[in-house]
């Protein structure tokens, strides 16, 4: 009796041996810590880093401390200046006492101090009486060509719910891209007051050849003339003239370290895990530090990158590991790197990017032991995670209606449009103090992170040991166009 119980738990061992993580991949992962979570985030989300607005002080330490542990992990400088990969963009402010704006209402001329504005959009910029296009309902069709030379305002009913106007901003965002008016009007009717312009302007040389730059954008908050331009009956004219800002050049900084694989095949193809390490900076006088959004994204991944290279066996494949700036601008320090690829991007097999790992207090009820994925069934990547996420105690899960949603807001959209399958992994999408100046890293679950940590490390080592590269999903006509991408960076 006793010898049959023996062999049963020998079975067992070895069973359990082949299912799971073997001792030294075990080891690897016990290195993933709340305490060195904790650590990482109580300096990166500090009142020192001041928010790490894109950009500033705050976040030039951010970088510099990045590279400190990339350093420490013994990852190879893959950047331009050891592990930066810099993007010189200007950055300067308007000299607003050229300003002007009215508007033609009725027959009556409606003049706006430089007080009751905030402004958008980097170029000087000036016209003389054009037609005001008013968006007034969610589902407004808008013909190809129907905006060109106007300027257009989305002036949604204040009754539509949260979801309908987000559902409704975003179609009509959509048809704008291709329409690109003159210029776009926005009514704040809260705030008396605006920036008066004095708020710096950060502009992409690159951006500003490619089409034009930004569409510039005016936001109103004169209540008065907002009153009067929605009740009107007839047609609306603006004129405005907006100075140029006078640049300066500035650095911005993508932080990239390689842990170079061991085998002679597969060690020059990469497997990558992103998060931005920018946040909001000082909004309306109030530090906004970005503890969970997305210092935990941050510290995740240098953990991440600290276990992996602990592992006596380096994996088969190269992984890695980059902090973006700018992409509370606009996802801008990953369309950076997509357009200015340090790794080969035809090399590059999958990017998992990292974004908000450590609140667990979802709007749709506590999120513990449990990840959500982005695009779940754009590629084949999500079993891979789930398989890794049965070893470590964490559901690798497809969000409903956020799957297909967020696919597109977040960095992993960067490499996703070049053709690498790439996918956003967060805990909770929706957290009480998401954008706001208490998203402090005293309120982070780090048991939890510590947990979905592991579980990372161990989707990145199988992507990084398997033979087989992620494919786009042939089924899903979502990820067609992505699909379409990876094939061109194949056969160019
Ligand atoms: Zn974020």
């Amino acid at each position: 009796m006793r010898i049959v119980y023996a062999l049963l738990l020998a079975a067992a061992a070895s069973l359990a041996q082949a299912a799971g993580p073997t001792p030294e991949q075990d080891a690897m992962l016990k290195r993933l810590t709340p305490d060195a979570l904790r650590g990482h985030l109580s300096f990166l989300a500090s009142d020192l880093l001041e928010g790490r607005a894109t950009p500033s002080r705050g976040q030039e330490l951010a970088a510099e401390y990045i590279a400190a542990q990339f350093r420490r992990f013994g990852l190879e400088p893959v950047g331009d200046d050891g592990y930066f990969q810099t993007a010189t963009w200007g950055y300067g402010k308007r000299d607003m006492k050229d300003f002007t704006l009215s508007f033609t209402v009725g027959g009556q001329t409606l003049q706006v101090p430089a007080a009751a504005v905030s402004l958008e959009g980097a170029a000087a910029f000036s016209t003389d009486g054009a037609d005001v296009v008013r968006i007034s309902t969610p589902d407004a069709q808008i013909a190809p060509g129907s905006l060109d030379g106007k300027v257009v305002v989305v002036d949604l009913p204040a009754d539509l719910s949260d979801a309908a106007r987000t559902a409704a901003r975003r179609a009509l965002g959509t048809a704008m891209r291709t329409a690109r008016p003159l210029l776009r009007l926005a009514f704040d009717r809260k705030n008396p007051n605006g920036d008066g312009g004095q708020a710096a302007v950060l502009v992409d040389p690159e951006e500003r050849h490619a089409n034009g730059g930004p569409v510039p954008t005016v936001v109103l908050h004169a209540r008065a003339v907002i009153d009067a331009i929605a009740a009107a009956s007839g047609p609306v004219r603006m004129s405005v003239r907006i100075p140029g800002p006078e640049l300066k050049p500035v650095k911005l900084r993508n932080v990239i370290g390689v842990l170079r694989g061991s085998d002679p095949q597969l060690r020059d193809t990469y497997v990558m895990l992103t998060a931005h390490y920018d946040h909001l900076g000082l909004v309306n006088g109030k530090l906004h530090r970005g503890a969970n959004d997305d210092a935990s994204g941050t510290a995740a991944m240098m953990e991440v990158a600290g276990a992996l290279a602990s592992l006596p066996q380096r994996p088969r494949r190269s992984i890695a590991f980059m902090a973006v700036f700018g992409e509370e601008l606009g996802l801008k320090g990953s369309q950076y790197y997509g357009r200015h690829p340090v790794l080969p991007l035809a090399r590059t097999v999958a990017d998992i990017n990292l974004e908000q790992l450590g609140r667990t207090d979802d709007s749709e009820g506590p999120q513990v032991n449990r990840v959500a994925m982005t695009g779940f069934d754009f590629s084949d990547l999500g079993p891979i995670l789930q398989e890794a996420g049965k070893a470590t105690g964490i559901e690798v899960f497809k969000h409903p209606v956020n799957s297909d949603r967020y696919f597109a807001f977040s960095d992993n959209q960067a490499l996703a449009d070049v053709g690498v399958p790439a996918h956003t992994l967060s805990v909770a999408y929706e957290f009480p103090d998401y954008h706001g100046p208490a998203d402090d890293w005293q309120k982070i679950d780090y048991e939890n992170m510590a947990r979905v940590s592991r579980m990372v490390a161990l989707g990145m080592l199988t992507l990084a040991n398997q033979t087989q590269a992620p494919q786009w999903n042939a089924a899903n006509p979502k990820a067609a166009r992505y699909r379409e991408a990876a094939r061109k960076l194949v056969q160019p």
